[in-house]
This record gives structure tokens, sequence and C-alpha cells, in this order.
């Protein structure tokens, strides 16, 4: 199983670790924020059922996401809105709690 990798400080992050820190969810480019367990940086990445890409944010008249490392990772589930934000994984499902 792969695991997602910090482009700040190039570490990898447990899946469980890494969803905990789920702390955004941006409605207009279907993108969440995470803050890294390690160095806090915020990750800004677009989930589906098999992977997790992490990219980032532009602006070109209106918002757009960029993804650029996707990461497979199986039995993820997401929830937006109108349902609270949050992503399922292996039983769990983790919330967006905003910082
Ligand atoms: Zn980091």
């Amino acid at each position: 199983m792969a695991k997602p990798v910090c482009f700040s400080c190039k570490k990898p992050i447990g899946v469980p670790e890494f969803l905990s820190g789920l702390c955004g969810y941006s409605p207009d480019t279907a993108h969440f924020t995470a803050r890294c367990p390690q160095c806090s940086e915020h990750l800004e990445f677009q989930c589906n059922a098999s992977s997790l890409t992490f990219g980032c944010t532009y602006w070109a008249g209106s918002m757009h996401f960029e993804g650029m490392i996707p990461t497979a990772i199986r039995g993820l589930k997401t929830f937006t809105p109108p349902d609270p934000p949050a992503i399922h994984y292996d039983g769990v499902t983790y919330p967006v709690k905003p910082d």
C-alpha cells in the first residue's frame, strides 16, 4: 500500500494520521486540505475511491486544481456537501475540522 508523501518534509505519512489532519474542503475545485502531522504544512489533494492526488491550486479567472502526484490508496470514500465534508477509510470516517 502506497503512503502519501509530504511534498514539504518529504516524509511518508500513514493514511490514518494524514486523514486525521483534514482541515478544509473547497467545493469549487473539489479538493481537500490536510495538515502534515510532521511539519504542519497544508497539503492540497483530490480524493477518489482508489487514490489521493496531491497538487496545488491556482487562479485563472476562477479557482483551478492541478493534480501532480497521484498516490494509489484503495478503499477511500469521500463525503462532500450537502453532507459535511469527510473522508472514510478502513472503517473510520475522518471529518474535516477547519482550523
Ligand atoms: Zn510534512
